[in-house]
């Protein structure tokens, strides 16, 4: 039996009333401003065809598809918390980019730089288009904004918390709040899942607890083989003297290396208040996650400010030199860009009250670097509100994709973030988590309707 150290042990929540934020009724925020009572107390061994472990996104939905599947199962949600749902919660900034508008595996799974392989033969059976038409079957209409973003049209994650729980009651799930599973064991075909307050019984385990250490360790000690865990989804911290006075300023089509290594993205890019961000810098920090760690988050980028070739650029500057020789480099800009950022790196080059006509070489090579290899220090990370995850989780090859069963215990399924599996950021990391639980349902529910 794999037993939780102690500290890692949920504690119970004592018999004072509790008010946390809005109050959580069977772990749902309710509007309204009552005091809520958890009694705990050890209740007997309880059986049941599926128990999920964790009350997010992975594991609502595996639970509410198996019981679409198999109507009459009895099937429970353990969470270790007073609230399930709560990175749905807050979301994409609280409107939850629930998926992304991409419609053909193969495309899709290039957003994915852990998972990618795996993730094929999944995407061919629940897909984003699956997942936004079981939303609107069950209520909620969504909208594909530009950049393909995927959101309830209400834009409030709590109308896809309200979808999850209406199905919880309409299929009778029940939820345990504050039952942090501590051990797990297999035994006459039934697996025993301790908590802290209760023992339980079931045929099948669907875990999906997400990035949590303690969970991973106990699996570890199952013999499972656990990726180190590492952030993804973070902006880079630069402290530097051309982009300290403009924060806000952004551009549309940035392209981005981390020198002395492959990875370069382009895209949107945005000065913050403390360096970079922006969808260029979001992907990049997502594909190498894991050599920017082992890097302690110090390393230097390139940034070609329009993703426009150094050729270009001369010939374009030459033809202004011809054609309007005798204006100023402050009112005629070389490119379509941020006027603020025009002059910023007038300024940086003291070029403000040169004409193009009095350029020297020395001038227009620094006026070509700074457009296009402009080189900054990165010297740490910041965390993206909007979004973020954790690279790193159970080793992919260790679980049958088919089924998403686990290849060394039989009847544990495991979805969602708990794996080797993460995303760029524009709501794929929330599709990940629909597909693999919406497999591991369709197979617990075939084998509870076969038992
Ligand atoms: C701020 C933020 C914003 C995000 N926005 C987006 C977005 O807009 N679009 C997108 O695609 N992705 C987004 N993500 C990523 C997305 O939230 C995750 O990929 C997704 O929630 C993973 O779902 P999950 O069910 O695997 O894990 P989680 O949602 O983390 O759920 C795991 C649950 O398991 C519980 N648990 C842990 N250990 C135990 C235990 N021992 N016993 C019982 N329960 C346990 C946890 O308390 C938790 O409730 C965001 C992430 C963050 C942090």
């Amino acid at each position: 039996m794999a037993v939780l150290p102690r500290d890692e042990v949920s504690t119970p929540s004592s018999l004072a009333p509790k008010y946390l934020g809005n109050p959580v009724v069977n772990g749902f925020e309710s509007q309204a401003k009552i005091p809520i009572f958890i009694l705990h107390k050890r209740e007997n061994k309880m059986n049941y065809d599926l128990i999920v472990i964790g009350g997010g996104a992975a594991g609502f939905f595996g639970a509410i598809q198996t019981a679409e599947r198999s109507p009459n199962a009895k099937i429970l949600i353990l969470e270790k918390s007073q609230k399930v749902l709560s990175k749905v919660k807050i979301s994409g900034g609280g409107r939850c980019n629930v998926t992304h508008s991409c419609f053909d595996p193969k495309e899709m799974t290039a957003y994915y730089p852990r998972g990618n392989k795996e993730l094929r033969g999944p995407f061919h059976r629940f897909l984003c288009g699956d997942m936004m038409g079981w939303l609107e079957d069950n209520g909620v209409e969504t909208k594909i904004e530009d950049d393909g973003r995927v959101f309830p049209i209400s834009n409030s994650s709590q109308t896809i918390i309200d979808c999850f729980q209406k199905n919880c009651n309409k299929h009778g799930i029940e939820i345990k709040l504050g039952n942090g599973v501590t051990s797990l064991s297999y035994e006459n075909e039934l697996w025993n899942i301790k908590t802290k307050e209760n023992d339980f019984q079931t045929t099948s385990i669907l875990l999906a607890t997400g990035s949590t250490p303690s969970v991973w360790n106990l699996l570890k000690e199952m013999g499972h083989k656990i990726i180190e865990p590492v952030p993804s989804l973070f902006t880079f911290n630069i402290q530097h003297h051309l982009i300290k006075p403009l924060p806000g300023i952004s551009v549309p089509d940035a392209n981005v290396k981390i020198l002395d290594t492959k990875y370069e993205d382009n895209g949107p890019l945005l000065i913050t208040h403390w360096g970079v961000s922006g969808p260029a810098i979001l992907k990049l920090s997502a594909w190498a996650a894991r050599e920017l760690n082992e890097k302690d988050y110090k390393f230097q980028i390139e940034i070609n400010w329009l993703n426009e070739t150094e050729e270009n650029l001369r010939d374009n500057l030459s033809a202004i030199r011809k054609a309007s020789g005798n204006r100023l480099l402050r009112n005629f800009q070389l490119i379509y860009f941020p006027k603020r950022l025009w002059h910023g790196m007038l300024e940086n080059l003291k070029l403000m009250d040169k004409n193009y006509a009095s350029l020297t070489k020395q001038d227009i090579d620094g006026l070509i670097n700074i457009l296009c290899k402009c080189k900054f220090t990165v010297n740490g990370k910041s965390t993206f509100k909007d979004e973020f995850v954790t690279c790193g989780g159970i080793d992919t090859k260790e679980v049958n994709f088919k089924t998403m069963e686990s290849k060394l215990h039989p009847n544990l399924f495991f979805a969602g973030e708990v794996l080797n599996i993460d995303a760029v950021t524009g709501g794929f990391n929330f599709q990940a988590a629909w597909t693999t639980s919406f497999i591991a349902a369709e197979e617990i529910a075939t084998q509870i309707l076969t038992h």
